[in-house]
């Protein structure tokens, strides 16, 4: 039983509230996020359909339903059943089990995160959503490890979201996007950018600032637990 009849309606009516607001308008991602509840993936179960980011521990934040519906809508094209997401800093789970719903058992999402806590939890929680099917046949999978390297494994991905800001844009996962292939990605320190990097079929790429931002940062372990 994934859902209390309470929290389903809660949840419906966070992502119709997205819908009248422009920010879902792919009925894709508006089924997605209807049928992985948020509820599942936060600590505090009462406020998680309100449009804030909240802490989840270790110095780090679950993004606000505006922001994963934003990058949802961004990666859209690139999430048709049978894609390949990789999800760097996947935290909680909620938008690597969005992924995977968008590209079904034939397709494949991968988190990678670089606290095994998170890792562990991430886990509790995608078996605890509509996601749990997709974990147990194994086209959906959550790593430990540092995600500036991203995940060589199943490359090249249609699909790269990133879910911390990184100074710049790791060369990796810029080699590890398909020609065609979309990464979204908040760059910068204080003031931060959104990124949409486009990688042509001729290898070059094309990017452009969707809006202004501001992620946690996408660092080392220690820097992350030290709070730098
Ligand atoms: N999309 C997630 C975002 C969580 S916040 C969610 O909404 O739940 C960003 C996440 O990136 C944190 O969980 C943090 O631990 C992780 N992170 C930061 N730097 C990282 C790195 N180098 N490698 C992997 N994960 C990283």
């Amino acid at each position: 039983q994934f859902w209390s009849p309470s929290s389903i309606n809660k949840n419906k009516a966070m992502v119709e509230n997205l819908q009248n607001h422009g920010i879902v308008t792919s009925d894709e991602v508006a089924k997605a996020m209807e049928v992985v509840d948020r509820g599942v993936f936060v600590p505090d179960r009462s406020s998680a359909y309100v449009d804030s980011p909240m802490s989840v521990g270790y110095n780090v934040t679950i993004s606000a339903p505006h922001m994963h519906a934003m990058c949802l809508q961004l990666l859209e094209k690139h999430l048709k059943p049978g894609m390949r997401v990789l999800d760097v800093g996947s935290g909680t789970g909620y938008l690597t089990a969005c992924f995977a719903v968008m590209v079904g058992s034939e397709g494949r999402a991968i988190g990678v995160e670089h606290i095994p806590e998170l890792v562990a939890s991430s886990v509790k929680n995608i078996e605890a959503s509509a996601a749990s099917p997709l974990l147990k046949e194994g086209s959906l999978a959550v790593h430990a490890g540092d995600g500036r390297q991203g995940w060589a494994e199943f490359a090249p991905y249609d699909a790269i979201h990133v879910g911390a800001a990184a100074p710049e844009i790791p060369e990796a996962l810029i080699d590890q996007l398909k020609p065609g292939g979309r990464l979204v990605i908040p760059v910068g320190n204080i003031f931060q950018d959104l990124q949409v990097v486009d990688k042509n079929s001729d290898g070059s790429v094309s990017i452009k600032s969707e809006t202004s931002v501001r992620y946690v940062p996408l660092t080392s372990r220690e820097a992350q637990l030290r709070g730098d």
